[in-house]
């Protein structure tokens, strides 16, 4: 009998194939002493393994090409990192071999990333493929990587490498599995930039058994052991008619009766543009500004914000792309999870509940000053509607400070506030009386309302934007929006689930805004119903007590027709 299980879908479509297990070999070199006249040696031996894998993963990526390229020379010059390598050979001067000494220095530089927030914290994957296949090289063994098989399959792993995501063959490879990884992580993007079905942070992945015939949806994160023929006709049917429903549906987002439902890019700088524009975003609904203030290269720019002039061209250069639409830029949303040196409070016992956000900016005037400033040069002259909005608003206090520091500035936009606190959407209202729309960020909503770490893949259960609480402030918000005849975005993850798109048109909610992958996916999923399906299915969900409940009352309500 076929066993149904769930993890969490990131990239969509669905698989169907044997599994094969990625080599998965532990390599924990011995922790003995060597003679430390051997050192020399030692260190030599060291350098010429790291210089041939920092090599190798740079073929590899030119070869690969895009972005996986940019990932295999970002993990190249990880293997060649000068503060590494001195760690490494001071290791072995005080008798540690070659290979003890990459697995330790690899080691603590790793707890150092794993700590240093969410950003960083994801790249700790790609730091461990370049360590194991250091020491493989030193120990002599096989490198870590794909399994060898000339017939598809679907891969599973602990965890996806770029590495080695990057040379997998589309056509060999029918999907992925992951005991580890979220829908940030390396596997998420390079799987959907490989355009194939993914499920990540499944429970038991690494377990599940070789060469048995497994049914992986995207879409929905199910992954289905030993699947009978039925079902798998059954599978193979519905993904045909999800392909022919993308294929058909094209133009602004809409409800099957015409209920118009803008479809809006979240993007996180100018390179993300072209993808916004190929899955025709009717506009961008969240830019998230701070990665331009946290990518800056040098030490001493990450001491301060990017100056004025660096931040308008960045700006210019998307509100350009998007003639005659709505451009949302979010002012910077620093701290937590994102923490800037020169504003991020480095004492608090919860930075998730402290200084953060809008507080952040409101403490740094200067800084709120200079990107307002730079965003009213940027859009000077350009047929954009520009509409700005400031992070973690809680109250009307907040949102009056945002919206006087924007009319000081002399910016010529609409002020918003995001809805990411729950005191702002249980008092909507009041807080709409200083702001001229609000976008409500379902990710930090979620962890706020359930008190639930969105790092912490322990609470995830608690995280699911189909909780009924979450459905229910959002339905406060909207409501609130549509009593002051004021919009009601959203732009947290939720607004990516084809599904979950069309409960929260149905609770009122005015656009969405997403990744540009998803955005064909729930153009086609809202054009199947109308605007009163749409609210029933939404009445269906808030009826419930579970998540589960909730995505399986609306998807009746949804199938139905
Ligand atoms: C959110 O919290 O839902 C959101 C859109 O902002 P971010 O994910 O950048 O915190
Ligand atoms: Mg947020």
């Amino acid at each position: 009998m076929a066993e149904t299980l769930r993890g969490v879908g990131v990239s969509h479509g669905v698989a169907i194939g044997q599994i094969r297990h990625m080599g998965t070999a532990v390599l924990e070199p011995p922790a003995q002493q060597a003679p430390t006249e051997g050192a020399p040696r030692e260190q030599a031996r060291a350098r010429q393994a790291v210089e041939a894998v920092a090599a190798d993963l740079q073929a590899r990526g030119n070869l690969a090409g895009g972005e996986a390229q940019a990932v295999l020379e970002a993990q190249s010059l990880m293997a060649l990192d000068p503060e590494l390598l001195a760690d490494v050979e001071r290791r072995i001067t005080v008798g540690s071999t070659a290979e003890r000494a990459v697995y330790d220095a690899f080691a603590s530089y790793r707890a150092l990333l794993a700590n240093a927030g969410e950003y960083l914290a994801g790249r700790v994957a790609d730091l461990d493929d370049v360590r194991n296949r250091i020491v493989a090289r030193l120990m002599g063994v096989p490198m870590p990587g794909v399994p060898d098989s000339d017939e598809p399959y679907v891969l599973v792993a602990r965890d996806l490498a770029p590495a080695d995501t990057a040379l997998l063959d589309p056509a060999l490879v029918l999907g992925f599995v992951t005991e580890e990884g979220g829908p940030t992580s390396h596997s998420a993007i390079l799987a959907r930039a490989l355009g194939v079905p993914a499920v990540v942070a499944f429970t038991g992945a690494t377990g599940l058994p070789e060469g048995a015939v497994v049914a992986v949806d995207g879409s929905t994160g199910e992954v289905l052991l030993d699947p009978s023929e039925e079902r798998q006709a059954e599978l193979r049917r519905v993904a045909a008619e999800r392909r022919a429903a993308l294929a058909s549906a094209s133009g602004p987002g809409r409800t099957s009766d015409g209920h118009p439902v803008p479809l809006l890019a979240n993007i996180g700088g100018p390179a993300d543009v072209t993808a916004a524009l190929e899955a025709g975003a009717e506009g961008v609904g969240l830019f998230r500004t701070e990665f331009l203030f946290l990518d800056n290269p040098s030490p001493e720019d990450s001491q301060r914000a990017p100056s004025e002039d660096a931040q308008v061209v960045a700006y210019r250069a998307v509100l350009e792309a998007f003639p005659e639409s709505r451009v949302v830029v979010r002012v910077l949303d620093a701290g937590a999870d994102k923490p800037l040196d020169f504003l991020t409070p480095g004492e608090e016992p919860n930075p998730a509940l402290g200084v953060r956000g809008l507080r952040s900016l409101l403490e740094h005037p200067d800084v709120l000053r200079t990107q307002l400033r730079a965003l009213a040069r940027a859009a000077e002259g350009l047929p954009v509607y520009l509409e700005v909005m400031a992070p973690m608003v809680a109250d009307r206090i907040d949102a009056k400070a945002f919206a006087d520091a924007c009319r000081e500035a002399g910016l010529r936009a609409k002020y918003g506030a995001m809805v990411e606190i729950p005191s702002a959407a249980l008092r909507a209202r009041s807080v709409l009386q200083e702001v001229e729309f609000i976008s409500l960020g379902t990710n930090d909503l979620a962890q706020y309302t359930f008190a639930a770490d969105r790092q912490l893949g322990s609470v995830a259960r608690l995280q699911d934007p189909w909780q009924p609480a979450l459905l229910d402030l959002v339905a406060l918000a909207a409501e609130a929006a549509r009593a002051t005849g004021k919009s009601c975005g959203v732009c947290g993850e939720a607004a990516a689930d084809p599904e979950l798109a069309c409960v929260l048109t149905g609770l009122g909610v005015t656009s969405l805004s997403m990744g540009a992958a998803s955005i064909p996916y729930v153009r086609a999923r809202l054009a199947k119903h109308t605007l009163a399906q749409c609210e029933r299915a939404a009445a269906a969900a808030r009826a419930t007590d579970t998540a589960e409940q909730a995505r399986a009352a609306a998807n009746q309500v949804l199938s139905g027709e």
